[in-house]
């Protein structure tokens, strides 16, 4: 649905996208990772031409993005980042606004978004809070009802209810066969969102793949209570178990299955057992640790 290739970007002397090159399938929820600065929202803007890459080959929903701008516009729902919006308008009026320059819009749906949402219709746009502003742009970006979805950081400023119901809400509509494309610092939300993920790191793809795929890589970990006081060299450490911890509480990580790992905990006067196990948290950690800081 997305086919990037060696797309390259920069402002004057700083380059900011190296050569970024990657497939986002349809239907599909598909997560952007990286630190500040890594380029994921000068990469969003390409995809919607706000940004023109200096190079590289775009193509969206079969549109050549790079020699048909406006056409790639019609088939994408946008989320900027940025919430500098037109303070004077009512929600409503800037939801209308913001949509209905897509063919298939649907301003009922987007009426019916805010109400999901907790956002009054008739507020005007500078009275109300941040994470309200965040949730009319999310709103506006579903309701334009484009085949594709680019969102950057929409999480962001949401609390943990709204995010719930925003996280249904994209799941909905990729049921329905939309493809989502989102940048995203919550990798716990992204985890529990997302078919694929893809790593940027200084304007270049570190890592890519189905979240599966790159979380089998990273070794599991257990958090294990005991009914009595244990020191290390009494544990097991066969199959290369590695213990952290103290008395009865330990932490165990294993880089083997579960079964065999809770074969060897069986021997143990165990209290309880607790899934702390491989998440992108750890793999974005394990992915940066030995990168260098962003260049300007
Ligand atoms: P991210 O979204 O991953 O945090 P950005 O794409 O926002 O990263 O920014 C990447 C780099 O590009 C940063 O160093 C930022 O300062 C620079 N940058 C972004 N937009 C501009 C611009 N309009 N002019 C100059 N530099 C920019």
């Amino acid at each position: 649905m997305i086919r990037a290739r060696d797309i390259k970007k920069a402002y004057g002397r700083t380059t900011v996208l190296r050569g970024v090159s990657l497939d986002v399938k349809p239907g599909t929820i598909h997560g952007f990772v990286g630190p500040n600065g890594a380029g994921k929202s000068t990469f969003l803007k390409c995809l919607v031409g706000v940004v023109h890459p200096d190079s590289g080959d775009l193509e969206i929903d079969g549109v050549d993005a790079r020699r048909n701008a406006l056409e790639v516009r019609r088939r994408v729902g946008y989320a900027p980042a940025e919430t500098s919006l037109y303070h004077r308008m009512r929600a409503v009026e800037l939801l209308d606004f913001a949509i209905r320059y897509h063919p298939d819009s649907d301003l009922e749906r987007g009426k019916s978004l805010l109400d999901d949402l907790g956002i009054p219709h008739d507020r005007k746009v500078g009275a109300l809070s941040h994470g309200m502003k965040r949730k009319v742009i999310l709103a506006q970006a579903i309701a334009c009802n484009a085949p594709v979805m680019v969102m950057d950081e929409p999480m962001e400023a949401l609390d943990p209810e709204a995010r719930r119901i925003v996280e249904e809400l994209f799941r909905d509509e990729c049921r329905k066969g939309r493809t989502l494309f989102l940048s995203s610092h919550d990798l716990f939300s992204t985890q529990r969102l997302c078919s694929q993920v893809t790593f940027l790191h200084r304007g270049k793809v570190l890592r890519d793949g189905p979240v599966e795929e790159l979380l089998s890589g990273v070794p599991g970990r257990l958090h294990v209570q005991l009914r009595t006081p244990m020191d290390a060299n009494s544990l097991p450490v066969g199959g290369g178990l590695s213990w952290t911890g103290e008395g009865v509480n330990w932490q165990v990580g294993f880089d083997m299955s579960l079964e065999d790992v809770t074969k060897q905990l069986s021997q143990l006067p165990l209290a309880s057992i607790k899934d702390d196990s491989s998440n992108l948290e750890d793999l974005f950690e394990r992915l940066y640790e030995h990168q260098s800081e962003p260049e300007s």
